[in-house]
């Protein structure tokens, strides 16, 4: 019997403007072995076992969220869990019309390098790539958290979009907790 993928998934908002175009999904994979320093997300460095959810059961969170254009995927490491980050986009293209932003601390050129990585890009309408680099941080391109960083349009679904401008904070305050999301200005 073949066992169903399974995702370790630090966190995730069902709805957001700050991670992608429109309205969105983003989902937080743990895990990440690159350790940028200044990184915004030091606690989804190591995977935890309660955080272990099948594939089957993200895709039902993301699809009763209404009125979102895509997700984004950030992290953590997405492209570490490549194997069940596939297997998610796979079936989020056959049930939904939801695009898919993908943010990576991996270079396109390491990405290529290594099928199971690669595999995962033909589910990826944009890909934010390259490590985070405290000396380049910058908040003047959307998106973007450092200046090595590039965006990649790798299919035409955002092609007449307008990338540019530059980033935003957003805080959210409720009785359990407070968030940062986006960019923190520097
Ligand atoms: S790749 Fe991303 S999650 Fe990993 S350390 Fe760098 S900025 Fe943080």
């Amino acid at each position: 019997m073949e066992i169903a993928p399974s995702l370790y998934l630090g966190d995730w908002i069902p709805r957001t403007d700050l991670e992608g175009p429109g309205q969105r999904a983003a989902l937080f994979p743990a895990g990440c072995s690159l350790r940028c320093s200044g990184c915004c997300n030091p606690h989804l460095f190591t995977k935890k076992t309660q955080q272990l959810i099948s594939v089957s059961e993200i895709l039902q969170r993301v699809k009763s969220v209404s009125d979102i254009e895509g997700i984004s995927i950030l992290g953590g490491e997405p492209l570490e869990q490549a194997h069940a980050l596939g297997e998610f986009l796979s079936s989020l293209r056959q049930e939904t019309d939801l695009s898919v932003m993908l943010y990576t601390g991996y270079t396109m050129a390491e990405i290529k390098r290594e099928e199971d990585k690669a595999s995962v890009l033909e589910f990826v309408d944009v890909l934010v790539d390259g490590r985070y680099q405290e000396a380049l941080k910058s908040s003047r391109r959307r998106y973007i958290g450092s200046d090595n960083q590039k965006l990649w349009l790798l299919t035409d679904r955002y092609m007449a979009k307008d990338f540019g401008g530059s980033n935003f904070t957003e805080f959210r305050l409720n009785k359990r907790e407070f968030r940062i999301l986006g960019y923190p200005i520097p």
